[in-house]
């Protein structure tokens, strides 16, 4: 049976970073590219890192139910297309979705044998300087993705695993245990240790 692996956290907390590291570990997994009607950043590619979708082209795609989960964030939308999901599970592949939190929540119904790892920064203040070193998101955009982010990370309990993302080589490894533990059937799920929040 093919997983579903859904890395969730705040933004800046370095998902996109470890999800790079944990696919050169696992080759075989594959990363399902996310709907936005967000603008392109600089170097951004269309139908690589998002599909870019205006908000009208979205909102046909939510109607006819293309989508696996959709949420929106920070005044933008974002969802999985079913398109991205379905044709590699069926295939077999294990597929990654990078998603944020309402999104994973949606996933725990229609998926409910997915795999959610939850990344977490180690403060909040952390996560403020990540943003704002990125360089990606002008200060308003920051202060708006620092709201979300402290009502995102009150949803640490609902996820079967927490990764701290402090040193970014310790949660690599983490995050790579989790994943070989689930694709060699050896993980445990939410269902079978409810609440439960475990780093392993
Ligand atoms: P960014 O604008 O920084 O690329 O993404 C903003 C937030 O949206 C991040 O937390 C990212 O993980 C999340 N996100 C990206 N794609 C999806 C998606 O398909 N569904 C949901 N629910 N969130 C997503």
């Amino acid at each position: 049976m093919a997983r579903v692996f859904v890395i969730t956290g705040p933004s800046g907390v370095g998902k996109g970073t470890l999800i790079r590291g944990l696919m050169e570990r696992h080759r075989e997994l594959q990363l399902s590219v996310s709907a936005t009607t967000r603008a392109p950043r600089p170097g951004e590619r269309d139908g690589v890192d998002y599909h870019f979708l205006d908000r009208e082209e979205f909102e046909r795609r939510v109607d006819a139910g293309e989508f696996v989960e959709h949420a929106d964030y920070a005044g933008r939308s974002y969802g999985t297309l079913r398109s991205e999901l379905e044709g590699r599970v069926r295939a077999g592949a294990p597929v990654v979705l990078e998603i944020e939190v309402q999104g994973a929540r949606q996933v725990r119904s229609s998926v409910p044998d997915a795999v959610q790892v939850f990344i977490a920064p180690p403060s909040l203040q952390a996560l403020r300087t990540r943003l704002i070193g990125r360089g990606t998101d002008d200060p308003e955009e920051v202060e708006r993705r620092l709201r979300v982010a402290a009502e995102e990370l009150e949803a640490q309990p609902e996820f079967a695993h927490v990764v701290v993302n402090d040193r970014l080589q310790d949660a690599l490894e983490q995050l790579t245990a989790v994943v070989a533990d689930e694709l060699e059937g050896r993980g445990t799920t939410l269902e079978a240790q409810p609440g439960k929040a475990t780093t392993k």
